[in-house]
Parts: structure tokens; sequence; C-alpha cells
């Protein structure tokens, strides 16, 4: 499903990603942890296709295509979605056309009739009942004004809307409170099935409680220095990375 080989790549020309190969198979769930810094979050952009992530070495292949030959709306539309470390706001841009836009496109694309406005309500506040959103944050702009733990809702909104068969999850978890954490484990725990895989960024273990990875990656100074099962997040939650790194 995914394929990354020997990826490199710079931010301002400074190389960041340093050699990282990591393979995930269809209903995988993939848990990557490591010390701030070491390329979590340039590792999800580059997979997003975000403008100032150059590869300067290495090959991604989603589906058997070359992703990173794709735009980025060309990858979400083929089913790749990243929930950000900060997710942004798009003032002037109402929440449930903006969504509506997005269902479509991957609708179409999957070759899928597209969704009225009515059937859109209908589906939306479904899923945003159990997601414990109030139906009027479907009238507002896109996160302006919501709350950190209201914009992690409606990335898991979009998420579980958009059923993408890569969900790349950068720090879903950092600064949430114990029930948007379950809020947001149950959300990717729904979506868990044959044809989705995710790759969870996470500094903390306590989200790999409810989100049970199938592997864990261990990332430091921009490579994979170790990777295990679920033991593996528990291990580093009780000795911390820096015997790994040593060790590496
Ligand atoms: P993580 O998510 O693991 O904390 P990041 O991928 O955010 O790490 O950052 C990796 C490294 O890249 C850090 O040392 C960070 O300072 C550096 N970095 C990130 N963005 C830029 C940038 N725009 N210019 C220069 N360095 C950057
Ligand atoms: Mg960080
Ligand atoms: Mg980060």
């Amino acid at each position: 499903m995914l394929k990354i080989e020997n990826l490199h790549a710079t931010v301002d020309g400074k190389q960041i990603l340093k050699g990282l190969t990591l393979e995930i198979a269809p209903g995988e769930i993939h848990a990557i942890m490591g010390p701030n810094g070491s390329g979590k979050s340039t590792l999800s952009y580059v997979l997003a296709g975000r403008e100032g992530y150059e590869v300067t070495e290495g090959s991604v292949t989603y589906k058997g295509q070359d992703l990173l030959a794709m735009e980025p709306e060309e990858r979400a539309v083929a089913g790749v979605f990243l929930a950000f470390q900060a997710p942004v706001e798009l003032p002037g841009v109402g929440n449930a056309n903006f969504l509506r836009t997005a269902l479509n496109a991957v609708r179409r694309a999957k070759g899928e009739s597209e969704v009225d406005a009515i059937q859109f309500l209908k589906l939306a506040r479904a899923r945003m009942k159990v997601l414990n959103m109030p139906d009027d944050m479907l009238k507002r702009p896109v996160n302006v004004g919501f709350s950190g733990g209201e914009k992690k809702r409606n990335e898991m909104l979009q998420m579980a809307m958009l059923s993408p068969t890569l969900a790349l999850l950068d720090e879903t978890d950092s600064g949430l409170d114990i029930d948007a954490l379950k809020m947001v484990a149950d959300t990717v725990n729904s979506l868990r099935g044959p044809t989705f895989s995710a790759l969870v960024i996470t500094h903390y273990q306590r989200l790999l409680n409810h989100i049970v990875p199938d592997h864990v990656h261990v990332l430091s100074a921009g490579r994979i220095i170790r990777s295990g099962g679920p033991e593996l997040a528990q291990e580093l939650e009780a000795t911390g990375y820096a015997a790994s790194v040593a060790a590496a």
C-alpha cells in the first residue's frame, strides 16, 4: 500500500530525513515515535506534498504509483489524509461546503456518485453526534475560532467522512484530555479494516493504549532506528528514547 524507500528530504536547505525506509501493508496501523526534532512532522508533510519540503533522494510508492510525482490535491483524492499537528484555519470558507467539496472530489475519484447538500448534512450530522460536535460547527468557517479540542474533533469528522486509504495523524493527541484522546482513538478504530491504513505519529504511549498499532517505529535524526510491536511503545514510555538512540 505504501512503500517508503531511502527517503531523504530537506527543508530550507537543511537535511531532515536521512534515509527513511518503511512499508505499510493494507489495513495496518503503524506508529512513529521519537524525540522532538527527529523529523516526524517532516515525514508527514513530505507524504502529503506540502510546499517547501524537497525530496533529494529515495522514493515513495502509494498503491503502485509514484506518490511524490502527484500534486497534493491528487494525493488527497487518491485517499491520503493528513491530520495536522496544527490544523489550518480557513476564514470565509464554510465548514460544510469545504467538507462536501472534499468528499465529492474523493467520491468522483472512486467512481461513486456525488452527495447533494441534504445527503451530506445527514451523513455529517450522524458522525457529529458520535463525535459530540454541535450542528452549528458546520456553518462556521473552517477551524476559525475553534478551540484546540474542537479543531481535533473537526479533523476527526473530516477523516471519518472522507474514509481515507492512508491516514497520517501527526501528534493528533497533543494537548488533548483523556475524553478527546478516546474520541480520536474511537474514530481511527471505527475506520479500521482491510482498506484503511494509518501512520500515527505520537510522542506518548497513551494514545497507543487506545489505538493498538501493528508496528511501532522509533525515528531519530531522520531515520528509523528501531522497530517492534506495540510492546516497544510501552518500553519507550518506561525508558525514554536515549537508550535506543545510543544503541543505534
Ligand atoms: P518533529 O516533528 O519530529 O518534532 P520536525 O519534522 O518538525 O520534527 O522537525 C525536524 C527538524 O527540522 C527540526 O530540527 C526542525 O527545527 C527542523 N525544521 C523544521 N522546519 C524547518 C524549516 N522551515 N527550516 C529549517 N529547519 C526546519
Ligand atoms: Mg515536534
Ligand atoms: Mg512534529
